[in-house]
């Protein structure tokens, strides 16, 4: 057993540090990321993890066509993980999960009591829906 998951306790965590952000890259990311990556939306469902509420999601700019813009996001998780970057899918999007203790460079604000873990996606590919275009 590499980690441990209360998908209840993650299902329900809502507080300032996963607030869902209304602006266009996060719309962006909201809108097409079922669409674009459903394998990856039922693993976060097994976790528990409401796809509307990251931690944080970063918007990396064009990809090199400049037709899909790529993106990294990160949850967090209650339970307890005991593998630090754990990788748990590669495919066209990486999941991988880090202890809070990780000396990975990630974003790991969360306002989740222990135990937690923090589940980054990255890889992530979108096709541009909005209206409004990106300021590059
Ligand atoms: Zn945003």
């Amino acid at each position: 057993m590499k980690y441990t998951i209360d998908i209840q306790a993650t299902a329900t965590y809502a507080d300032k540090y996963n607030e869902p952000c209304d602006c266009i890259y996060c719309q962006n990311y909201e809108m097409m990321f079922s669409t674009v990556y459903p394998e990856v939306v039922k693993i976060l469902h097994g976790f528990g993890i409401p796809l509307r509420r990251p931690l944080e999601v970063v918007d990396c700019f064009w990809n090199d066509t400049r037709d899909r813009r790529r993106y990294e996001s990160f949850y967090s998780v209650k339970g307890e993980l005991f593998e630090d970057k754990l990788e748990i899918y590669k495919k066209d999007a990486i999941i991988t999960l880090y202890r809070p203790d990780t000396n990975a460079h990630i974003y790991i604000n969360t306002g989740m009591e222990s135990p937690y873990f923090i589940l980054a996606i990255s890889n992530i590919e979108l096709p541009w829906v909005m209206s409004e275009n990106p300021d590059d």
